[in-house]
């Protein structure tokens, strides 16, 4: 059988993501900025080869944020993007910050997706991004149910499978018609449970209570192998590594 068109939808712009797709068989990466500088090269990216890249946008929390909403619209209407990522503890803000929620509007009526750094992550000495440290505590997904609630045709995508939070996760996507998650890194978080596990029982899992279709490959680390070497279906791993994808993105499958 051949192997499914493959989507990375977690994939941060530099100059090391041409190589890597070629490198994991990846067919397009979504590229989720951290920072204005990365959302720059993201959207040049995209441009220069909107076949293999799809760009997402980065928001200046700290800015007004009625004209960070203005912006996203005209960013999103010049250059193509198709969502936002936020990296909640870098800008030191719940996901359910009213100051968002301009934001959540445009996204919601424009069909852009969401999606937010979940999870505690230990990244050795470097513990801090941006100049900030990184703090765990806005990285719980339990913040986005009221979102969820308040948004219900906003597409969030709670990354890394909402990481320790997994339970949480998972139960979202359940109680949420909009509500999905990302695959990246499991690598970390994968041993760090007690019992330890591997990425491939928790997409395993992941798929069982949520459904194949609220499960979007991401890597980090994950190979596309990690879901094609799983006991899910041929049809359920097609939608996990790229057909989800190119439904929320809007994007002819396999393009
Ligand atoms: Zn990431």
């Amino acid at each position: 059988m051949s192997r499914p068109y493959v989507v990375n939808f977690h994939e941060h712009p530099s100059a090391a993501v041409p190589q890597r797709c070629h490198d994991l068989g990846v067919d397009m990466a979504v590229l989720l900025p951290v920072g204005p500088d990365a959302a720059a090269l993201a959207r040049d990216m995209a441009e220069a080869e909107p076949h293999r890249y799809v760009a997402f946008h980065w928001v200046d929390t700290g800015a007004d944020p009625d004209e960070e909403a203005r912006r996203l619209r005209r960013v999103a209407a010049r250059a193509g993007i198709r969502g936002v990522k936020f990296q909640p503890m870098d800008q030191h803000l719940f996901p359910n910050d009213r100051r968002l929620y301009p934001i959540f509007e445009v996204c919601e009526e424009l069909g852009l997706v969401v999606t937010f750094h979940m999870g505690t992550v230990y990244l050795g000495p470097y513990m801090q991004e941006m100049g900030v440290p990184m703090l765990a505590k806005y990285c719980d997904p339990i913040y986005l149910d009221e979102v969820a609630f308040d948004f219900p045709d906003l597409r969030l995508c709670l990354a890394h499978l909402g990481g320790e939070h997994l339970y949480t996760a998972l139960v979202l996507c359940e109680k949420h018609r909009h509500v999905y998650v990302d695959t990246a890194f499991l690598g970390h978080f994968a041993p760090r449970f007690f019992p330890p596990t591997t990425p491939t029982a928790l997409i395993e899992h992941a798929v069982h209570v949520a459904g194949a279709e609220k499960v979007l490959y991401g890597c980090e680390g994950v190979p596309p192998e990690a879901v094609l070497e799983s006991s899910l279906g041929a049809d359920e791993q097609a939608k996990v590594l790229g057909l989800n994808a190119c439904r929320l993105l809007g994007l002819p499958a396999g393009r």
